[in-house]
């Protein structure tokens, strides 16, 4: 996701940016692109967590100083405050200030794989671009492990209620507010997603070295066993729908027991 930062601060920056119909693309190799890549470009900030794994208030304060300035030499400055989700509240609340009354020419990038993570003022701030193409992303690990139990325990049975069971573990275990509930549950489906479609992979005997979740093959193999050929791609087309009314505001738990009775 750092990348899609990175090139997203090159599609601000761009000197000759290139024409793709309705859309416009940084070119990668003029002089701003490049140095954006080598990270040396003056009006594109990032910010990375310290040495105790948190991006810290002391370095918000001095991005937000930074940004009171005009650009150097770029259209729009760029700061990407990376592994956002680290922050603690206090650094999240001197973010908070600057992303409501945003200087001119810059843009703020919070790249996070745990936007549930971040406070509810902050994540309404800050308009959602998701880059996670299912298969591509590792999942946290311990979201994964939830997604692989609810499909083990789905293959284990044809029972409505049994199943309605497992489809607790997909559900946040305190409430809130509808937009976390429907995040936490989602991340679980896209850890869900990138299974099945590992397990398309195994069973179509294509190029292991696609594997998003290589390292718990194992786990793979088994669940190849239940979910191999036209179960497993009726499962990813379910969990797809599932995540598409999520996006439409579709209650969490609705959309949990229907897709256990899918899979
Ligand atoms: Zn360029």
């Amino acid at each position: 996701m750092r990348d899609m930062a990175t090139a997203l601060a090159q599609a601000l920056n761009c000197l000759s940016p290139v024409d793709q119909g309705d859309t416009r693309d940084s070119c990668g190799s003029c002089a701003a692109c490049s140095r954006i890549t080598r990270g040396v470009h003056p009006d594109v900030v990032a910010v990375v967590p310290d040495d105790k794994g948190r991006v810290n208030v002391e370095q918000i304060r001095d991005v937000i100083d930074r940004v009171g300035f005009r650009p150097f030499e770029g259209r729009r400055r760029a700061v990407i405050i990376d592994e956002a989700d680290t922050m603690l509240a206090p650094a999240q609340s001197a973010l908070l200030k600057v992303l409501e009354e945003p200087p001119p020419s810059s843009v703020f990038i919070l790249v996070t794989a745990r936007p549930d993570m971040l406070l509810p003022t902050v994540h309404s701030r800050c308009p959602r671009l998701r880059f996670e193409a299912a298969g591509n992303v590792t999942a946290d690990a311990e979201v994964r492990d939830v997604a692989c139990g609810v499909l083990m325990q789905v293959s284990a049975t044809d029972d409505p209620g049994r199943r309605i069971e497992a489809a607790r573990d997909l559900l946040p275990t305190r409430p809130g507010t509808g937009r976390v509930e429907r995040e936490h549950v989602a991340s679980h489906l896209r850890a869900m997603a990138s299974l099945l479609r590992d397990v398309e992979i195994l069973s179509t005997r294509a190029n292991a070295a696609a594997l998003a979740n290589v390292e718990i093959r194992p786990v793979l193999d088994r669940l190849a066993k239940s979910f191999g050929g036209d179960r497993g791609i009726r499962a990813f087309g379910a969990v797809d729908r599932a995540l598409e009314a999520l996006d439409r505001n579709a209650g969490v738990k609705i959309v949990a027991d229907w897709l256990v009775l899918q899979l």
